[in-house]
């Protein structure tokens, strides 16, 4: 049962060839074989065969929809109310949400069926999926490799077939980086597109969460629940949202695909530039123009990033102090103690080197000259995206310089771990949509391709995602292992 897709696997819970209680304790019994992955900080196996009973009952009353009673599983950066909540940190291990987040709602009320809460990055820091306070997670093509991050369980989890899909969040790339280093397509939405209300805050004006998949139509279905105006989040955009699986059979002839030539030069790994561009050739078969464009502020991304991001952050997580929720440290003299050893033994390393940095860049004195300059490089950055899709209809290139790296090999180089988002962050800045879908393979391991389109043009990039995955197979093979 678990390698069907998702279409599949309705057809099979409709016609009455399984039900959802089996295909649940199906998942159930991989999540525990395949343990030594790491993908899952909880496994919610009550809630999970209780969801799975609603559903059979609903599938019966012929009220179900796509995803009722499809086992799905969220980044654990999303709020559920009764199950604990932990972003990957020590600060929130003892942390049950009252409420739900919004996202969760949504997939709730379709009658998805919730596996647990997926591991990640400490507060969805980092690229690797190293930072968790739960431990490395495992890039199931290869275990002594990384998945990515942040959202590197949701991509192991799905790659390995251990939900049929996930959620994540991307605030510079963790959707998109650990799809392609896992061989699954993911997609970051436009800034305010999905709500982002009960999503445990990193940098508020980048941060957005979206579907993990196989296929650019199972991101289809998943988007469409999720999606969408929550008057609970202010930055919500208050727009329709289209039906995503109605255009994905659109032709592509004539549509003008911009390479820009800051992706493709120095810093991209030879191999993984001659399978893109084996990928992108498929694109001209289909019908469309291929163009080279220049975006010359791109290399401005990591260093505004590096600025902004940490400043955000530095404000989000000043409300872990050990007095309202989270970590509190044993017997603090005072007050001063009792914020200090609460946030000092309950943050990680790279958390901490986060809020250094942002609390650092919005000091007075520093504030004109790292955050301002941040903001005023973010600006050039979102008209270089401007000015292309004025030009073409979308950009494409790399997700990651190489694939997978080794656990271990960059976690003692911060920069040189910051410099693996390299080719997803610009996006983050501009708040554009974008997409990572698997194209390939370099010596076993997965090569993803990024597709990045204008504003809430998700429904044209899922078309683009899903006629070249009509014509490669790269989003069906399975690790080995894991068939
Ligand atoms: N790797 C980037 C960071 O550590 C992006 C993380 C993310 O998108 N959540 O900030």
């Amino acid at each position: 049962m678990h390698t069907k897709t998702l279409l599949e696997l309705v057809q099979g819970l409709r016609s009455g060839e399984f039900s959802s209680v089996e295909l649940t304790q199906a998942f159930l019994n991989r999540i525990m074989q395949h343990q030594h992955l790491n993908a899952y900080i909880t496994v919610t196996e009550e809630i999970a065969l209780e969801n799975a009973k609603a559903a059979d009952i609903r599938l019966s009353n012929g009220k179900a929809e796509l995803l009722t009673g499809i086992p799905i599983a969220q980044k654990d950066i999303f709020c559920t109310l009764d199950v604990k909540t932990t972003c990957g940190s020590k600060m929130l291990d003892n942390f049950t949400a009252p409420y739900n987040a919004t996202v969760v709602e949504k997939l709730n009320q379709a009658g998805a069926v919730m596996l647990g809460k997926l591991n990640m990055d400490e507060f969805a820091m980092g690229s690797s999926n190293e930072t968790s306070y739960y431990g490395v997670v495992k890039n199931p093509w290869n275990t002594n490799t990384v998945p990515g991050g942040s959202s590197g369980g949701s991509a192991a989890a799905v790659a390995a077939r251990l939900a049929v899909c996930a959620t994540g969040t991307d605030t510079g790339g963790s959707i998109r980086q650990p799809a392609a280093l896992c061989g699954i397509t993911g997609l970051k939405p436009t800034y305010g597109r999905v709500s982002r209300y009960g999503m445990i805050a990193y940098a508020s004006s980048l941060d957005q969460g979206g579907p993990m998949t196989h296929s650019a139509e199972e991101a289809a279905v998943m988007l469409q629940t999720m999606a969408g105006f929550d008057e609970k989040d202010s930055t919500s955009v208050d727009c329709p949202v289209p039906d995503y699986r109605a255009g994905l059979n659109n032709s592509l002839a004539g549509l003008k695909i911009g390479l820009p030539k800051e992706f493709f030069g120095e810093g991209l790994n030879s191999e993984v530039a001659s399978t893109l561009e084996i990928a992108i050739n498929e694109y001209s078969k289909l019908g469309a123009e291929i163009k080279e464009i220049s975006m010359p502020n791109l290399k401005l991304a990591i260093p505004a990033y590096y600025v902004i991001a940490p400043a955000e952050c530095s404000a989000n997580l000043s409300r872990f102090d050990g007095v309202r929720y989270g970590y509190r440290c044993e017997n603090p003299v005072d007050l001063t103690d009792l914020y200090t050893r609460s946030r000092g033994e309950g943050f990680g390393k790279e958390v901490k080197r986060r809020i250094l940095m942002g609390t650092y860049a919005l000091s007075a004195g520093y504030y004109d000259a790292y955050y301002i300059k941040a903001q005023k490089v973010r600006r050039l950055i979102s008209e270089d995206f401007k000015n292309a899709l004025g030009e073409v209809d979308v950009i494409m290139g790399p997700v990651t310089p190489t694939t997978a790296f080794g656990i271990g090999e960059k976690i003692g180089n911060p920069i040189e771990m910051y410099l693996s988002d390299i080719y997803t962050i610009a996006i983050n800045l501009a708040g554009v949509p974008a997409m990572s879908i698997p194209a390939g393979f370099v010596a076993g391991m997965p090569v993803g391709l990024q597709i990045i389109g204008n504003y809430f043009a998700e429904d044209r990039l899922l078309n683009i995602a899903h006629q070249y995955q009509q014509v490669t197979d790269w989003h069906q093979h399975t690790p080995k292992g894991f068939e």
